[in-house]
């Protein structure tokens, strides 16, 4: 029979409960007993969550106070100089917590470690830091302690480690510059320590995560991992390589070659690999394949994947091991929890749990192919493709009419930039250097308390509405009082860019509790898209209309983009990503086309996501950003030339993108520049972007208050690289997470600096 396994738990709890235990903890509401009795309960709740659901080898190490990779930095003592304690020879609880969130009073000092997205997911780890010095030392005795603590509580368990090439990787050179991949011999024998010391706890199987298997990676690092596992291969215990978030592509001969015990794979992101997978696999290694998607949330197709599952069966016999494709941390919880959605829409989907029962279900298909429960499981997988295949809500045809019906030329601007932008000035007639912001501000407790109201019932609608333009009023004031030039109404509305929009699309689903983490305590709960999506009726124009009217400013109207849309939700698998982009693009043109109907003379489309939707390998680059670029250029091209396109995008590297950026052909861009010191515009000037640019002039994410000089200062830098004539100046990115005073103040400082560059002429 396959074994049935699993990569990894989700750690938050089915209620986040270690959200809440963490942030206790750190407001001093929790002392550390009750933080560390929290987490046990969790994972004794999670191992037998999945026991029950038939997994036979359960993971241990997923469980993270914070974040797998931090841990793994403390494991090995890589602990930056600023978070040594003086005289304290172990690294504790407070030294993590400094590290994942900065030092706050007592402990050590300094900023916080650097966060990045875990591949391309929406999980953000802990960037560990390496100096040319630097030293490995076992210092974390976690993973030891909660496989003690699995065993107690009679489970057979395969801990988790990141792989030392992956981890590498994950890091970033501090100070002197080297070759990190110079640290690996260093590294190493402190994987020999661990899988020893977990040989003698009784382990049998190690899972070693190397996802980076799945990227392209440069001939020295290839040649590292062969020198790595034949290092480790003297080592006791039994390992299982787990790639996954893609295919192994060139680097498919390297892991089926690598000396270790066996391989995981990932099948839902790349089926392709499993002829070649078949080929090439020694004879003496077990295969593990990903079969159910730990990236979505949608009940895996039994039948489909029982194909290819007993195909491998009879090649590879006992050899053949069953589970998600990736670890479950992507993934919400448990489904059971919901009690809000309707039946059918529910009867769709599987998060963690039931997710690790599609696992088992698979496994034992095999062997017990009659069991009543397993006959029962496959008859009810069959039942939900049917009705998915069928249903009303998902495929409508009035939507697939109009996707079929788009024409070149309707993601084609009227005329070309040159053309457009003479007539955009003189209807607009700014001044130069023209001000304004991103769209948001200061989402006080008085609007969130409000929508609070207004959700449960307690404000009616008419009063949410008054309350909201009370708010849309004083930002208007506010923006005149300090003399911006294109004003926005400041999105108090929203709780959220996309979850806004998507309450308002048809074919979009919400649940209660489909949390999913994102950093430390910090959770999503992102949209599910299931049907075919379409615009019911207008979604902004009342609110952008109605602060039009306060002002005779040019009134900036505000959306979010298809692409970022996209990439913030939990997607269909039965259609293409692009196809639900062009989708998301015509339910957003109409809305385009809507406020320009309502006399709106400037459109921002919001795409701060455009990026992160790039594939993990450069070979799937361009068709990545052809479509996303067309599904852009798609939903901004209804309108007049007159009508100036925004676009906003909050980060930082546009090299290898910014073809697509040009093709994107919005009027004016606003990007993330400030705490670059003006150098990321580099790629826009070596491109000779052709249109506008609002390179950030200050950092939204600090309280702190810029001064006039330092934006003066960044302008001048900004207008060596960029005509003047095409600078706007506004903030890096939006204002929500900001507080009124310094948001008013440097703000005002903002206008002076404006003021300031066009007396210099
Ligand atoms: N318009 C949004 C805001 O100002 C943009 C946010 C973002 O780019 N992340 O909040
Ligand atoms: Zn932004």
């Amino acid at each position: 029979m396959a074994l049935a396994h699993n990569l990894g738990f989700p750690r938050i709890g089915r209620d986040r409960e270690l959200k809440r235990a963490l942030e206790a903890f750190w407001k001093g509401d929790l002392d550390e007993a009750g933080l560390r009795g929290t987490g046990a309960r969790l994972r004794a709740e999670h191992w037998q969550l999945q026991k029950q659901a038939g997994i036979e080898l359960l993971p241990v190490g997923d469980f993270a106070w914070y974040d797998q990779v931090l841990t793994h930095s403390l494991m090995f003592g890589v602990i930056p100089e600023r978070f040594r304690k003086a005289g304290a020879a172990r690294p504790d609880l407070q030294t993590l917590f400094a590290m994942a969130r900065g030092a706050t009073g007592g402990c050590c000092g300094g900023h916080a470690q650097e966060m990045t997205k875990w591949f391309d997911t929406n999980y953000h780890y802990l960037v560990p830091e390496f100096t040319v010095d630097q030293q490995f030392s076992l210092s974390w005795e976690q993973l030891f302690e909660e496989v003690d603590e699995a065993q107690a509580l009679g489970h057979r368990v395969k801990p988790v480690v990141i792989g030392p090439l992956t981890y590498l990787w994950l890091g970033k050179v501090k100070g002197e510059e080297f070759d990190k991949l110079e640290l690996l011999e260093r590294l190493l024998p402190l994987y020999a320590e661990i899988f020893q010391r977990l040989a003698a706890q009784g382990v049998e199987w190690v899972q070693i995560d190397e996802p980076i298997l799945v990227l392209d990676l440069p001939q020295d690092w290839k040649s590292a991992f062969e020198r790595a596992y034949n290092l480790l291969q003297q080592e006791p215990l039994k390992k299982l390589i787990a790639t996954y978030f893609g295919g192994l592509e060139d680097n498919l001969g390297l892991a089926a070659g690598l000396p270790a015990d066996g391989l995981h794979i990932d099948l839902v992101r790349a089926p392709e690999q499993y002829p070649a997978i078949l080929d090439r696999l020694p004879s003496y290694k077990i295969l593990s394949l990903g079969l159910v998607n730990g990236r979505n949330v949608w009940r895996c197709d039994l039948d489909k994947t029982l194909e290819v599952l007993r195909h491998a069966h009879e090649r590879l016999g006992e050899r053949l091991w069953v589970a998600p494709s990736c670890s479950l941390l992507h993934s919400p919880v448990d489904l059971e929890r919901e009690d809000q959605l309707d039946a059918e829409l529910k009867s769709w989907l599987a998060f963690a749990v039931q997710k690790c029962e599609e696992v088992t279900t698979l496994a034992r298909a095999l062997s017990e192919p009659q069991a009543a429960d397993v006959r029962a499981a496959l008859e009810q997988s069959r039942a939900v493709q049917a009705s998915r295949g069928a249903s009303r809500r998902i495929h409508r045809p009035e939507v697939q009419a109009r996707l079929a019906a788009i024409q070149p030329g309707d993601s084609q601007r009227q005329s070309a930039f040159a053309e457009r932008i003479g007539q955009q000035r003189a209807r607009l007639n700014l001044p130069a250097f023209p001000t304004t912001t991103i769209g948001s501000f200061p989402q006080t407790p008085a609007i969130r308390l409000a929508r609070q109201a207004f959700k449960q019932g307690k404000l009616s609608g008419a009063e949410y509405t008054e309350a909201m333009h009370s708010e849309i009023r004083n930002a208007v004031k506010m923006q005149e009082q300090l003399g911006l030039d294109v004003l926005v109404h400041g999105e108090a509305e929203r709780n959220d860019m996309v979850e806004y929009f998507a309450e308002q699309l048809d074919g979009y689903a919400f649940t209660q509790f489909g949390w999913v983490q994102s950093y430390g305590s910090r959770c999503v709960k992102p949209a599910i898209i299931f049907g075919d999506l379409s615009r019911p009726q207008a979604m902004t124009v009342d609110w952008i209309s109605y602060a039009q009217q306060q002002t005779d400013k040019v009134m900036k109207g505000m959306l979010t983009g298809p692409v970022t849309m996209l990439m913030w939700s939990f997607l269909r698998e039965d259609i293409s990503r692009e196809q639900q982009a062009r989708q998301l693009a015509l339910a957003i043109r109409d809305e385009v086309t809507d406020l320009e109907a309502a006399g709106i003379r400037i459109i921002q489309i919001d795409e701060a996501a455009f990026r992160e939707g790039l594939p993990l390998r450069r070979s799937g680059w361009q068709g990545y950003l052809d479509w996303a670029t067309e599904a852009f250029r798609l939903t901004a091209s209804g309108v007049r030339d007159e009508t100036q396109i925004h676009t906003h995008m909050c980060y930082s590297e546009f090299n290898d993108v910014i073809k697509s950026i040009a093709a994107m052909d919005a009027d004016v861009i606003t990007i993330e520049t400030s705490r670059s010191d003006m150098e990321l515009l580099e790629a826009f000037e070596q491109f000779a972007y052709p249109n506008e640019i609002g390179p950030g002039v200050y950092d939204i994410h600090s309280p702190r208050v810029p001064s006039t000089e330092q934006m003066v200062s960044l302008l001048r830098k900004a207008a060596q690289r960029i005509p003047a004539q095409r600078l706007w100046v506004n903030p890096d990115c939006g204002l929500k997470t900001r507080a009124w005073p310094e948001t008013r103040e440097a703000l005002a400082n903002m206008v002076a600096a404006a003021r300031e560059l066009r007396a210099a002429g």
